[in-house]
């Protein structure tokens, strides 16, 4: 039998991320052991009862001891009190990874709390759902996703390909590119997209003129799909633009231009300027679809799973 990948992997949070990294793993075989640290009762005995993990902890420093492989896998406003607190108790060569939405705060905020011989690989699986928690997690939720590494410059290339290696056999695809340029598309793919639909949610939940019962009546008319992300979990939501302020407000810049361009073809009956944009958007979805990364489905491939952020 082939050693596992990591003899003892600590994951520090177990909801949708956690818990579907636990199952592809044991599928997989990449672990001899997985522990984990989780903050509430419930999560902790849902981990368990699911057996997503060997052991649980309540605390990260007690689940970290001994692991070769730390994953933070809490919402990233955590990140920088949980690596204050295994920074003391990590060993000498383990690999500290975590999945993140936002990269350049994972090096300001953990690497300055790790020892040097400790390998800092920070990662983002461009995958998920609107569910959370430790019952939301399945195994197949990387498979041909994208995984983004964003290894400082001076990363230990032997850890980085090991965490390479581990998010390719759970399935998913691998990309290397620096923190700063990752937390610039993420801003305009995912971040920039998420606040419009909590915006217009928000708006559509504030109208006078029409009732709540007829948003939710109508809603197939476009408004659905965006309840859909609106219906993000809140804390991870709201730690991901405090910490990519920058690019969320730049790419957030851009758009309003846009947007104000579009009001203008409105206002002023310009048929042709808006059939362009329309046709050229329509070019984007198709190869999005091209690309396997959706399904041409009506239902804008809701029931795939790992379609989301
Ligand atoms: P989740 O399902 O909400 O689970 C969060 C986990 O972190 C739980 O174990 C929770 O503990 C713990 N936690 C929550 N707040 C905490 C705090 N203040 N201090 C310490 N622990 C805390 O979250 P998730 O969707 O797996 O997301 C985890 C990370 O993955 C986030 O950083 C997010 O940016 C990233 N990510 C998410 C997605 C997605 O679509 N969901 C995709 C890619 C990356 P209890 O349950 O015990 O309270």
């Amino acid at each position: 039998m082939t050693e596992p990948l990591f003899r003892r992997v600590a994951l520090i949070g177990i909801g949708l991320i956690g818990s579907s990294m636990a199952l592809a793993m044991r599928r997989h075989g990449l672990a001899g052991e997985i522990v984990c640290a989780t903050r509430s009762e419930k999560s902790r005995a849902a981990a368990l009862r699911l057996g997503l993990v060997d052991a649980v902890h309540e605390d990260a420093a007690s689940a970290a001891r001994g692991a070769d492989l730390v994953v933070l896998a809490t919402p990233i406003g955590a990140f920088a009190r949980i690596a204050a607190e295994i920074g003391p108790v990590v060993a000498a060569g383990t690999i500290v990874t975590d999945v993140g939405s936002v990269k350049g705060m994972v090096l300001r905020d953990v690497g300055p709390h790790l020892p040097l011989n400790v390998h800092l690989v920070p990662g983002h699986p461009v995958a998920g759902t609107e569910h959370s928690g430790p019952e939301s997690g399945f195994a197949e939720l990387f498979e041909n996703r994208w995984c983004i590494l964003t290894p400082p410059d001076d990363a230990d290339a032997a850890a980085v390909d090991k965490v390479e290696a581990l998010w390719a056999a759970m399935g998913a695809k691998v990309d290397r590119m620096s923190a700063q340029h990752h937390d610039l598309v993420l801003a305009i793919t995912s971040h920039v997209p998420h606040l419009i639909a909590y915006n217009i949610v928000g708006t559509a939940s504030d109208l006078e003129a029409v009732t709540q019962s007829e948003v939710i009546k109508y809603s197939a008319g476009g408004f659905r799909d965006f309840t859909r992300i609106a219906a993000s979990d809140p804390t991870m939501w709201r730690d991901i633009f405090l910490n990519n302020r920058e690019a969320v407000l730049e790419m957030l810049g851009r758009f309003v231009e846009d947007l104000t361009a579009l009001q203008r073809a409105i206002r002023w009956g310009e048929g042709d300027a808006l059939f362009d944009l329309f046709t050229k958007t329509r070019a984007i979805r198709r190869s999005i679809v091209d690309a396997g990364q959706e399904t041409p489905a009506a239902d804008f491939g809701r029931r795939v799973p790992g379609g989301g952020e």
